[in-house]
């Protein structure tokens, strides 16, 4: 029996059922672009801990930060007596998200967690009960981001009942929406909101600018700036849930940049601490401060380890040009992928944008989405030592997320096993 063997057995016995893994191999390191597993066999990371290690595992910055840390002083609680750290972090993330306005931050330890507090400081500050979200979305598996999450299985299913005051509108999905153009599909949305909520009631509509766990959905050009300017006229808020899309990974260090669109709040976790759990609402001033003192917090929010692994983080993502290297990525990435699409007829679309990219499977008929066709790649790819992820609310979606650091000659030997998956699934 192989060690990650014996390890699954003890898992079974001590693990709840409901806490599932991709693989059936127990880690023991990780770097740039690759994990090792305890039996000693190598991966090509294609998932980067879910769009986390955007920096890579175990980032030469984010090591020496937390090891100076942790010898300093391990917790405080940020309520109880404060340290510089989560200070810093707070301005740096002021400072690099999108809105040339004057911003606030407050740090937390989930992107649920971040993603509940934004819709407290959306309540709070409107006035206002409803929170609008789209079809496919994802936000999280908290009762309230249950709520705000599209898909039951596995996420919903007999966890309810739910948030109330939420409501889903239809999202800009290109390639199943007939091609609809991105204000006409905003206009579609903007009319539910309308007739089903009304306008004077919504405290703020959450969109993923890119979709993750839904599909890797793309909304068509104009949708994002058709919402901002709704909300605006609305007096509702617009919170970008930057959580997977963040810290570089779409090639700009925040998607909404892509349309120069500027959220009044923003929802980050995910890449921002270079694998230490950490998570931030950042917006504006106003909204921020509206929340009386005392009203925001959590006993581990900003932990100063993720704080200086955050900063460590940034400081990587910005010395060695990660939104570059994202874009490079993708240049590499996409070539292949295409290759791969015009020889197999599954592949109805590539898309995405930076490191953050998938393929849509369907069926002959070119419509119907293939989830077992999807299964079949994605394990097949496992079984050469590629780690792929898949999405989307029907299943068929492969999705790509390397970490941004990975060399090219990494990144070509995952694409050539993933093009000799398609070739023998
Ligand atoms: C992962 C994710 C979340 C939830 O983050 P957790 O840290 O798992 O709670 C929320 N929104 C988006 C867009 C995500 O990708």
């Amino acid at each position: 029996m192989s060690i990650s063997e014996e390890l699954h057995k003890r898992r079974q016995a001590a693990v709840a059922r409901g806490v599932g893994s991709v693989i059936p191999c127990y880690v023991e390191r990780g770097g740039g672009g690759t994990l090792v597993d305890v039996d000693g066999r190598e991966w090509i990371d294609f998932a980067a801990g879910i769009a986390v290690t955007n920096v890579g595992n175990s980032a030469p910055r984010v090591v020496a930060a937390v090891k100076e840390q942790v010898e300093r002083f391990t917790h405080t609680s940020f309520m109880v007596a404060p340290y510089e750290s989560y200070v810093a972090v707070c301005e740096e993330l002021n400072g690099l998200t999108p809105g040339g306005f004057d911003k606030r931050s407050a740090l937390f330890n989930s992107g649920a967690e971040a993603v509940e507090n934004a819709v407290k400081i959306a309540r709070h500050a409107t006035g206002r009960p409803a929170v609008v979200v789209f079809d496919h979305a994802y936000h999280g598996r908290t009762n309230l981001t249950m709520a705000l999450t599209a898909k039951n299985m596995p996420y919903k299913h007999r966890f309810g009942p739910f948030a109330g005051e939420v409501y889903r509108v239809p999202m800009s999905y290109p390639l199943r929406d007939g091609g609809l153009t991105g204000p006409a599909a905003a206009a579609r949305a903007i009319d539910v909101i309308e007739k089903q909520v009304g306008a004077e009631n919504v405290a703020a509509v959450l969109i993923e600018p890119i979709q993750g766990e839904g599909g890797f959905v793309v909304p068509a050009e104009g949708f994002l700036p058709a919402l901002r300017e709704w909300a605006t006229a609305a007096g509702a808020l617009l919170i970008a849930d930057e959580i997977q899309t963040g810290f570089c990974r779409t090639g700009d260090w925040f998607a909404c940049q892509h349309e120069d669109v500027e959220p009044d709040l923003v929802t980050l976790a995910k890449g921002i601490a270079g694998g230490l759990p950490l998570a931030a609402v950042t917006g504006r001033a106003d909204v921020m401060d509206a929340v009386h003192v005392g009203g925001l917090g959590g006993t581990y929010g900003g932990n100063p380890l993720a704080c200086a692994a955050a900063l460590a983080a940034i400081e990587t993502m910005r010395e060695e040009e990660l939104c570059a290297a994202a874009r490079r990525i993708e240049s590499v990435m996409t070539a292949r992928l295409r290759q791969v699409a015009a020889r197999d007829p599954r592949i109805a679309e590539v898309r995405g944008r930076g490191a953050m990219l998938a393929v849509e499977l369907v069926q002959p008929d070119g419509f119907t989405p293939d989830p077992l066709a999807t299964a079949a790649v994605s394990a097949a790819c496992h079984r050469a030592g590629l780690l792929t992820l898949t999405c989307g609310t029907y299943g068929n979606v492969l999705r790509f997320l390397p970490p941004l650091v990975i060399d090219e000659s990494t990144l070509t030997r995952g694409l050539d096993i993933l093009d000799a998956a398609f070739a023998g699934a």
